[in-house]
């Protein structure tokens, strides 16, 4: 082939960056009704213990365009958060999280499980953020200790203070915290000392290197150490092999996640792993 000075390649760019942004525009356009009608949901992916036996899932969004099909949950959140929308993206995902756990726990083999929901950090920014939380939870009488909240240290480059007053009053409502992507965040650690966390995830970009990767590993047991030292229940997540779960059991990790024990599931494909794991 002929080159031409890379014109083309320029000319194709160009042409998918016009498609990005015309696909981006047609989903901010869309969002608010697809929400409403039903395009939205949530897949389960369950949390396993050393034992390997299924103690809870977290709860991930999933938005299936008509036209589209599945947009990634990281795209969606982005722009939900563009247009406003975070709000009710996470209160759909807080009131289908509090409908399944209300059906667990009518259920004496299920209602042990907790289910975690993710929280953008645009979400706890929100004047009444504490309120619209615990005024959807008190909805659906629940024991709502099961229900796990996971936040990012992306959360705390607003205003800590604020972050560190508003999660308190989730904690002391009998919420559980749980620090997502531990490892990969910008801010200090000093924070660590007045977050009111229960729990912290390794991200899984370290759980993925473990076996080759003596950084990686180094990165788990430091991350392990801090866990320990602040009283912190630890979560793995991302463990897609075998040998992966094998190389963190020396860590004595207490909870486990990722492809190696399950996929995100559908509601009904998780009803069905409840029912293989209890039955
Ligand atoms: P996250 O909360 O850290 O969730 C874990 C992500 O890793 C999920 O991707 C999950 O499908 C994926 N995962 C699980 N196990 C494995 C594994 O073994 N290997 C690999 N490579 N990946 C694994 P997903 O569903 O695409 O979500 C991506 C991110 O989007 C989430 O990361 C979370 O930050 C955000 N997100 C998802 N649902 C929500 C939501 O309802 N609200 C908000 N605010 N954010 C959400
Ligand atoms: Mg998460
Ligand atoms: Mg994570
Ligand atoms: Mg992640």
């Amino acid at each position: 082939h002929v080159k031409n000075g890379g014109k083309n390649d320029a000319l194709i760019f160009d042409l998918n960056m016009q498609k990005e942004l015309d696909r981006t525009s047609s989903l901010q356009k869309s969002m608010r009704d697809s929400l409403e009608n039903g395009d939205f949901c949530i897949h389960l992916q369950g949390k396993y213990n050393q034992q390997k036996t299924l103690i809870g899932a977290e709860a991930l969004v999933r938005w299936e365009h008509p036209e589209y099909g599945f947009i990634s949950p990281l795209k969606l959140i982005g722009i939900a958060e563009e247009i406003n929308l975070i709000v009710p993206v996470g209160n759909f995902v807080l009131h289908q999280a509090c409908t399944i756990l209300k059906a667990w726990q009518s259920k004496n083999n299920t209602k042990h499980l907790t289910l975690a929901v993710n929280l953008s950090a645009q979400q706890i920014w929100q004047e009444d953020f504490t309120d619209n939380i615990i005024g959807i939870i008190e909805q659906y009488k629940l024991d709502h200790s099961k229900l796990i909240l996971e936040i990012t240290e992306s959360v705390l480059l607003r205003d800590m203070n604020d972050a560190v007053k508003k999660l308190l009053i989730l904690k002391n409502y009998g919420l559980y915290l749980s620090l997502d992507d531990f490892g990969t965040g910008y801010s200090s650690l000093s924070y660590l000392k007045s977050l009111p966390i229960d729990e912290i995830k390794i991200d899984k970009s370290f759980v993925n290197d473990i076996i080759d990767d003596s950084q990686a590993k180094m990165m788990v047991k430091s991350i392990v150490d801090l866990g320990n030292n602040f009283n912190l229940n630890i979560v793995s997540e991302g463990v897609e092999t075998e040998k992966q779960f094998n190389a963190l059991i020396p860590y004595n990790i207490d909870v486990y996640q990722g492809f190696y024990f399950s996929k995100p599931l559908d509601l009904a494909s998780f009803e069905q792993l409840l029912i293989e794991s209890y039955s």
